[in-house]
């Protein structure tokens, strides 16, 4: 595995790899990696890809100074396992390199408008602004031929899609399902904040979307259930919506077909986030 953080060198391998013909797929992440991480990995290998794996705590997608204080860091155990995982390329940019400005903003912010808007969006101002000019960033420099995402993140995985579209990237996306532990939870670097007990109370995130999918009915009945699997559980709700897959609009009670269900949460001070497909009955 190639170890590398200066973006000259970064461009350059890049370019090797797709003069002797490889296509590259990348993978971003932040860090603190995970096995639903080395599944996007895993399918990155399966498609034959050059797989370059970016590690980048990008501050200008965190909008809460202690959330960014609190991500987890594992760069040692990171290195191992993206080696383990079959990692040809990992990528450890420097802050300086990606945002010299930084804590300034850069004069170039990419902007989605409509899918960013709603859900994580509403919740987190900027949030997207800064997911998108760092995935459009990171796409430029490495010229992948594939870029994967997972589901865990639906609303994002929404994002870079049209922002690789509107640009003209020719870049496809793949989109992984989402990895969860034996219990049901979906695998978060941010889990490790949970202590026994919250833990146990995060799984009513999962519960609340697989409750909602249970309802042969409308998009609203769905919204309900999910409301109060979460009350139930003193999770501070952030949304329960039912949205349509590719837009994110919210799905109205006439509607019929299949859905996306999303919800976030706080527990015990971690946000946590969790979706599935849905099947909506709408009112005749
Ligand atoms: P992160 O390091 O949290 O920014 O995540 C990097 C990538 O891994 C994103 O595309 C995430 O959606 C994806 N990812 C994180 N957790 C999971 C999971 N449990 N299952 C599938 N993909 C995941």
């Amino acid at each position: 595995m190639q170890r590398l953080t200066g973006v000259e060198r970064w461009r350059r391998l890049a370019d090797e790899q797709r003069a002797a013909g490889r296509r590259i797929g990348l993978v971003p992440t932040m860090g603190a990696l995970h096995r639903g991480h080395e599944s996007l990995v895993a399918a990155a290998r399966a498609n034959g890809d050059y797989v370059l794996l970016t590690i980048f705590v990008n501050p200008r997608q965190f909008d809460r100074p202690d959330d960014l204080r609190a991500y987890p860091r594992t760069p040692e155990h990171d290195r191992a396992l993206a080696a383990d995982m079959g990692v040809d390329a990992l990528v450890e940019p420097a802050l300086d390199e990606m945002w010299p400005a930084y804590p300034d903003a850069t004069a170039t912010t990419v902007s989605v408008r409509g899918v960013s808007d709603a859900l994580e969006g509403a919740g987190r101002p900027g949030h997207f602004d800064g997911v998108a000019s760092v995935v459009a960033k990171l796409a430029v420099i490495t010229g992948p031929c594939r870029a994967y995402f997972g589901e865990k993140d639906f609303q994002q995985l929404a994002v870079v899609r049209r922002l690789l579209f509107d640009l003209g990237f020719d870049v496809t996306v793949v989109g992984c399902p989402i990895v969860r532990d034996s219990d049901g939870l979906a695998i978060s670097s941010r889990n490790v904040r949970l202590d026994p007990s919250a833990r146990t109370r995060a799984l009513s995130l999962h519960e609340a979307l697989d409750r909602a999918a249970s309802i042969e009915g409308p998009a609203e009945s769905m919204r309900s259930v999910m409301r109060d699997v979460l009350a139930a559980a003193s999770v501070e709700m952030a949304y329960a919506e039912v949205v349509d897959p590719l837009t994110l609009e919210r799905t109205g009670d006439d509607e019929t077909g299949p859905r996306r269900a999303l919800v976030a949460g706080v527990v015990d001070g971690v946000r946590l986030i969790d979706n599935r497909e849905v099947y909506v009955r709408g009112r005749a």
